[in-house]
């Protein structure tokens, strides 16, 4: 029941998130979770090893991860002792499930994270580097996505972090806040 669910805590910040003083960081992956750039490579740098190997192990096993989906590897040398790879999409026309994918990268995440018993997770702005996704709508679906999650009634850790990299994508999330939490929800 949803009266049972515990009331998790929405905050957004501007930073590093493999800084992040969480339990769990989540990647914005590839779906062949292969190192690449922007937060990925900066996880991977921060994290070392151990998250290549638990990468190569998945791979091995499962061929990667599709897109929409996540899997989750140990931290490594991250404060963090977890990282959930989420894959997300890339921007095309807005017209190619773009947005159900997008939502279903942060609904799976917290899946995962919840299902592994975790209580604090960071979000990056999932899909609006490299992949091209506009930030002011990936916000919107974003924020609206860990809404509904919370909503629906599932279990989900107490505490979700939104890291965002840069002033204009913390800006963008910042507005997309107020118009998709009720203000008692949400701390900033
Ligand atoms: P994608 O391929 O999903 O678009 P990117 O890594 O290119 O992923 O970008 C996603 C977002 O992560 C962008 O807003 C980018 O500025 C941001 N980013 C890059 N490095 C970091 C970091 N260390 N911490 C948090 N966010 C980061």
């Amino acid at each position: 029941m949803a009266t049972e669910t515990p009331q998790s805590d929405v905050s957004l910040t501007q930073g590093d998130i493999t800084k992040a003083q969480v339990d769990t960081i989540v990647n914005a992956a590839n779906s062949q979770l292969i190192g690449g750039g922007g937060v990925d490579g900066a996880i991977r740098r921060a994290g070392g090893d151990a998250i290549e190997q638990a990468c190569a192990e998945i791979r091995k096993r499962d061929g990667g991860c599709p897109t929409g989906k996540a899997v989750i590897t140990p931290g490594g040398n991250l404060q963090a002792q977890y990282v959930i790879h989420t894959v997300g999409p890339v921007w095309d026309d807005g017209n190619s499930g773009e947005p159900e994918l997008l939502a279903s990268c942060y609904r799976e995440s917290l899946r995962l994270a919840a299902d592994n018993g975790i209580q604090s997770i960071a979000f990056p702005s999932i899909s609006t580097g490299i992949y091209g996704y506009p930030i002011e709508k990936a916000a919107v679906v974003a924020l609206t996505a860990v809404n509904d999650f919370i909503k629906e009634g599932n279990i989900a850790p107490k505490k979700i972090q939104f890291v965002l990299f840069d002033e204009a994508t913390h800006k963008h999330y910042m507005d997309a806040l107020s118009t998709v939490f009720p203000k008692s929800e949400t701390t900033h």
